[in-house]
């Protein structure tokens, strides 16, 4: 196989497969994207409906300089291509019961935020963020990047120095480390809810997730101003440069093995294509249960069984007229009953009876998404994997949220200024994405048995030149981890052995 001119196949075009495309082609390999659905992206996704158009997948932008680090391997610069801004306050908090708050993204004025609801908390904050940024920054220079094979690829000089810190950050779960700091329910609250993005639970992920709070209060919160669409749009682009080849509608239905190695792929219509090599971007568990026959599978139903999956949701569009002053870009709405609100989804499997939710105002920031004069929201109610709702439980929890919207964020006459909606739920993730048990966020949740080193990893363990690349493998959930898995993956394929991100050698 020539090192640097192989026939490569991808098999989903989410932002994991399209970010590893780019890299591939970069380096001179011919790179084919087979997608079943009709545009790339996976779940950045959005539908238009009524003269709106609503996001239906990501809308943080997180971890900005992973991006930039990503661009800068071509020469770019995500700044100036995605035309990022930053949002200032960087978003508003709802708590049942209480007044509301706002985080600055400046840890100024968010310690005084802290200050003012706990005598002390506001120092308290200050030495949280430190310790959070601390740990962000040994994450991202000496942990994230590594595919963790061989000594070359494990940062030991670092790991044996931070070794009694990091002891202690894994082996105590977030809600634990919180509770040393801060004591109101809501500044706990504050600290925690990243955990539902990463798709797990402050009272079972580890402490070392407390790297969050790094970006809320020191990094503070950035925006794509064209929108969450135009990432996908952008990498497009980029990888039309070095000659991507997207295939649309094309679903894969197994992926071909001879002899061990992985050869090409069968379509759904029956069409075999060949291939040096073939990664897929797909959910691990589709992948893995429903490409491969059972003698080629490294992680079977068995292995599935033990694993937790990310949770799934619910997600709420509407449309509503006139302007909702009330409301900021992000806004986040906790209950009182927070750990009955994670309990419910992680343990007990049920529709949560007293929800979190996150609500997205984007048309605040780009007009375009909504005709004049009206407002574009959108609610995600985090659910348990697994769950269904049939018509009429997926209308009650439409009616619950509006409801429970106009009364909490003050917007008493929400439910008759809707003027169009759109849902979908548990059962449209895992038909729209084959993904499994409908989660939301693209795989395993962060259990610390499911995190870094002990998450699935991005190869095959029985088929050669078989890869995997996005949210279901290292390092995991997220847009920015995207970006990272597909340059663990592009390590694997070429045999790079560093601990931290790629460099421009690297892939030219
Ligand atoms: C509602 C929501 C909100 C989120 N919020 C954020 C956020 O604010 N910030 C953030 O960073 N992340 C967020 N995430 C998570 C983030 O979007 C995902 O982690 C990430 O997009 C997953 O990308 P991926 O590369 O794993 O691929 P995916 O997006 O999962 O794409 C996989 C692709 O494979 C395709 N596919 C599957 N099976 C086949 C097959 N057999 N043949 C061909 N194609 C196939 C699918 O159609 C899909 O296009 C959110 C996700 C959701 C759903």
């Amino acid at each position: 196989m020539n090192a640097n001119n192989r026939r490569i196949i991808i098999i989903g075009a989410g932002y994991g497969g399209m970010a590893l495309a780019n890299l591939l082609a970069k380096r001179g390999h011919q790179v084919d994207v087979y997608e079943k659905n009709q545009t790339a992206g996976g779940r950045i996704s959005a539908i238009t409906q009524d003269g709106f158009t609503f996001d239906i997948g990501p809308s943080w932008y997180l971890m900005p300089e992973v991006f930039e680090q990503y661009y800068q391997l071509f020469g770019q610069s995500a700044q100036s291509r995605l035309a990022l801004k930053r949002f200032t306050p960087g978003y508003k908090v709802f708590f049942e019961g209480h007044e509301p708050v706002m985080v600055q993204g400046d840890l100024a004025a968010d310690a005084q935020m802290f200050e003012s609801i706990e005598a002390g908390a506001g120092e308290q904050l200050r030495r949280y963020v430190d310790q959070s940024t601390d740990v962000y920054s040994t994450s991202v220079e000496q942990f994230l990047y590594s595919t963790f094979r061989g000594w070359r690829s494990l940062p030991l000089a670092s790991m044996i120095g931070q070794l009694p810190k990091l002891l202690r950050l894994i082996t105590r779960p977030l809600d634990r480390h919180v509770s040393t700091y801060v004591h109101d329910q809501r500044l706990k609250q504050l600290l925690e809810y990243h955990m539902v993005f990463l798709g797990s639970s402050p009272f079972q992920a580890p402490a070392i997730y407390s790297l969050m709070s790094h970006l809320d209060f020191r990094s503070g919160v950035y925006y794509p101003t064209r929108g969450m669409q135009s990432l996908t749009t952008d990498m497009q682009a980029l990888g039309e440069t070095y000659g991507v080849r997207y295939h649309y509608g094309q679903g894969v239905s197994e992926i071909r093995v001879k002899d061990g190695h992985a050869i090409g792929i069968r379509l759904d219509d029956g069409t075999d294509i060949d291939a040096d090599q073939v990664v897929s971007n797909a959910d691990l568990h589709h992948t893995e249960t429903r490409l491969l026959a059972a003698e080629h599978r490294s992680f079977d139903e068995a292995y599935w069984s033990k694993r937790q999956p990310g949770p799934s949701a619910f997600l709420l569009s509407l449309g509503v007229s006139g302007r909702l002053p009330q409301l900021e870009h992000h806004n986040l709405y906790f209950v009182q009953k927070w750990r009955e609100n994670f309990r419910d989804i992680y343990e007990t499997h049920q529709v949560p009876t007293s929800a979190s939710m996150y609500i997205c105002n984007p048309s605040k920031t780009d007009a375009s998404l909504a005709p004049a004069d009206h407002e574009n929201l959108f609610v995600l109610l985090p659910l348990p994997a697994g769950i269904e709702l049939d018509d009429r439980a997926r209308d009650d929890l439409a009616e619950r949220i509006i409801d429970t919207l106009s009364r909490e964020l003050d917007i008493p006459d929400l439910g008759q200024r809707i003027v169009t909606r759109h849902q979908f739920a548990p059962g449209d993730f895992a038909d729209r994405y084959n993904a499994w048990m409908g989660n939301a966020f693209g795989g395993e949740s962060h259990l610390l048995s499911q995190s870094v080193l002990f998450r699935t990893p991005n190869r095959s363990r029985r088929v050669k030149n078989l890869y995997y690349v996005g949210a279901g493998t290292r390092p995991g959930i997220g847009l920015p981890m995207c970006l990272i898995s597909a340059q663990v993956t592009y390590k694997l394929m070429h045999s790079i052995r560093t601990h931290g991100p790629l460099t421009r050698e690297e892939v030219a």
